[in-house]
């Protein structure tokens, strides 16, 4: 899948963004686990620093006790220097201990055993500012009070920081005097910190501005020094307790390694997540392919026409239900079968083979498909009209060919039926030709026949009466004879035309004055009137316009016609019988150039039902009548360009009209 630059870059700045937030994140939580370790360090040593002036704070008390101790004892019995040497032993912190009497003369004093005497080299006066201002406190509030430490030069070049605690001498209530310790602060360290505290610290007293005093412990140096302070508040002096501690500084890798473990447990978590929301929408694609597929399938399975896929070598690579139900095969009995197909016919090998190569070669095939033919598993061959078209891969690719193909066997037998069918009507037809023009002689042929049957007759009942003998009668006979020889010519005529008509020659057409049209058939119309007892009028009016036409058929239409008329009216005896021949100009248009020729009954009019039929060949009501003359009427007028119909007449009977062109 290919992205848009814009897209690509968008992708990219997002998983940047999230690398940033995840570090920025990992640095502050390394951060906040060194703040916390250090700040852990740090409320230690406080406790610490804070523990350690609890433990001089009670053993500085416990000592002033222990002097008040030596004030009380019996002087007498035990000597203060020797009480005062044993405390002195037992407290290494003291470097000596004075009793003075109030104006702070020495009156006894012991010095440690523990180191040379420290005030030797530069004596205890009785006005030493520290140790007036320490009784000074101890005196007013009648307790225990400190002066300020002072900086004790000794021999060795070293010194010696000590501090004063003066306590009053209460005899019977009097004020006697005062005992004075001097505290080395350095000792004070050494024995009151407890040994724990001091070994990974370094205790010291220091001012309030900072300057050292005493200092106790390791002088290690890490890389990072935590300090505390805290206040030692004495009667009379105040100092401050510091502590520091070493430790390096807070170890990175530790943090960094819960950092990482946070943040691959962070990432596993988002990748679980992540790799949930992939697996869900890999389901919804997978189901929706899975719909897809399905309604193709379906959709391949309900087609008539038949799908086969080839590859570029010709192999096939699909083929659906309809192709195989079509070939006789099953599919896997097509699919992966290469060159030549098992549909081929032996025969067809090498013509479809040469066709194939020319597909394989990139010849597109015509888009109105291909006829071939395709065998069954049976050995049947059926005609197939074969569509192709590229077969596209995803990436617009051609990895072959994809082919509709349609079994056209069964159109090819319908086109073959009909092809014969067609040659089998066309043969009826002729023999119908045949038929028609042997029923329209006999039918047309009836009437001159009939005609010269009937002059014939007369003839010889005219020879009978001697005829040849009586000049009026010879004339009489000359003139049915005559008439018989126009009926046989009137005869050949008809054969002719009937000829020509079956044979659809264009008749030999002829400009003819109606009126010529209607006496040429008035002898023979007149002739079956008088047998019937029909009474015939002509209406022609006398300016009418020639028609064009082939005389002998349109005369033959109205001697149909005229016969028609008045059959229709020989059975009835209670009305008129009277034939009504008539021209006039067509009325349907004044412009118009053609010429309607009506021929009206009284007769018994046309029911409904035989309307419908009238026209049809052979179609007749009477017993003698072969139901050719109105078919054949329409034949002729149509010809003409005209119109044959019929209505029924007032107040009866029927009017039969056809229209003829003028020239
Ligand atoms: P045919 O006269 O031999 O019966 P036609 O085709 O001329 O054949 O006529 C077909 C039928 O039409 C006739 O049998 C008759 O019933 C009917 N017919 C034709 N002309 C008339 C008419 N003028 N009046 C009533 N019926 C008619």
């Amino acid at each position: 899948m290919r992205f848009p630059a814009r897209h690509m870059w968008r992708r990219w700045s997002l998983w940047l963004l999230l690398v940033l937030l995840v570090f920025s994140m990992l640095s502050t939580l390394v951060w906040l686990a060194g703040r916390y370790e250090v700040s852990q360090v740090q409320t230690r040593i406080e406790r610490d620093a804070s523990d350690a002036v609890t433990d001089i704070r009670t053993a500085l008390t416990r000592n002033a006790q222990s002097l008040q101790a030596l004030q009380f004892a019996d002087r007498t019995s035990v000597p203060w220097a020797q009480d005062a040497a044993n405390l002195v032993r037992e407290h290494r912190e003291w470097l000596r201990i004075e009793w003075r009497d109030l104006d702070l003369n020495v009156i006894a004093a012991v010095d440690t055993p523990f180191r040379a005497p420290v005030f030797a080299r530069m004596g205890r006066s009785a006005k030493q500012p520290e140790v007036v201002q320490a009784c000074a406190v101890a005196k007013r509030q009648s307790g225990p009070g400190y002066g300020t430490s002072s900086y004790v030069p000794q021999k060795d070049g070293l010194g010696v920081e000590v501090m004063d605690l003066c306590l009053p001498v209460i005899t019977d209530g009097q004020l006697t005097g005062y005992t004075v310790a001097s505290y080395a602060l350095h000792e004070m360290l050494v024995n009151m910190v407890g040994p724990q505290l001091a070994r990974s610290r370094e205790v010291s007293f220091t001012e309030a501005d900072g300057t050292r005093l005493a200092m106790h412990g390791t002088s290690r140096r890490g890389s990072r020094v935590f300090t505390a302070r805290q206040l030692l508040d004495l009667p009379g002096h105040t100092m401050v307790l510091r502590m520091d501690s070493w430790r390096a500084a807070p170890d990175l890798f530790p943090n960094v390694l819960t950092a990482l473990v946070t943040a691959m447990a962070i990432a596993l978590v988002t990748v679980l997540v992540m790799l949930a929301r992939d697996m869900r929408r890999r389901q919804k694609v997978e189901s929706d392919l899975a719909d897809a597929l399905a309604f193709r399938k379906a959709m391949e399975d309900s087609l008539v026409t038949g799908l086969r896929a080839r590859d570029s070598e010709g192999r096939i690579t699909y083929v659906n239900p309809a192709f195989c139900e079509m070939v006789g095969f099953e599919a896997k009995e097509l699919l992966g079968h290469g060159i030549p197909a098992p549909y081929w016919p032996p025969e067809r090998i090498d013509e479809y083979g040469q066709r194939q190569a020319l597909r394989l070669a990139g010849n597109a095939p015509p888009r109105e498909g291909v006829e071939s033919v395709f065998m069954r598993k049976s050995g049947e061959r059926f005609a197939v009209l074969i569509f192709e078209a590229p077969l596209i891969n995803a990436v617009g690719t051609q990895t072959g060919w994809m082919s509709a193909v349609l079994d056209i066997s069964e159109q090819r037998r319908v086109e073959e039926l009909s092809r014969a069918s067609q040659e089998r009507l066309q043969a009826t037809a002729r023999l119908a030709t045949v038929g028609e023009m042997a029923s329209l002689l006999s039918h047309e042929l009836n009437q001159p026949l009939a005609a010269i049957s009937s002059y014939a007759t007369g003839s010889m009942n005219l020879l009978q009466g001697g005829a040849l003998h009586d000049p009026q009668l010879s004339e009489t006979l000359s003139s049915a004879i005559q008439r018989i020889g126009q009926q046989a010519e009137r005869a050949g005529k008809v054969i002719k035309s009937v000829h020509d008509f079956v044979r659809r020659r264009d008749q030999a057409r002829e400009a003819v004055a109606p009126r010529t049209l209607l006496d040429d058939v008035m002898p023979l119309v007149s002739l079956q009137a008088r047998k019937l007892g029909v009474r015939v009028e002509v209406r022609c009016p006398p300016d009418l316009p020639q028609v064009l036409c082939d005389r002998t058929m349109v005369e033959q239409v109205l001697l149909n016609l005229s016969r028609n008329g008045m059959q229709a009216m020989v059975d009835d005896s209670t009305h008129k019988k009277v034939l009504t021949l008539a021209v006039r100009p067509a009325a349907s248009n004044a412009v118009s150039r053609w010429l309607e020729f009506t021929v009206a009954d009284l007769g018994c009019g046309i029911a409904e039902e035989i309307s419908e039929k009238l026209f049809t060949p052979f179609f007749t009501t009477k017993d003698e009548g072969m139901g050719l003359g109105l078919s054949l009427c329409r034949t002729v007028v149509e010809q003409h360009g005209g119109f044959l119909s019929h209505h029924p007449n007032q107040p009866r009977g029927t009017v039969f009209s056809f229209t003829l062109p003028q020239p």
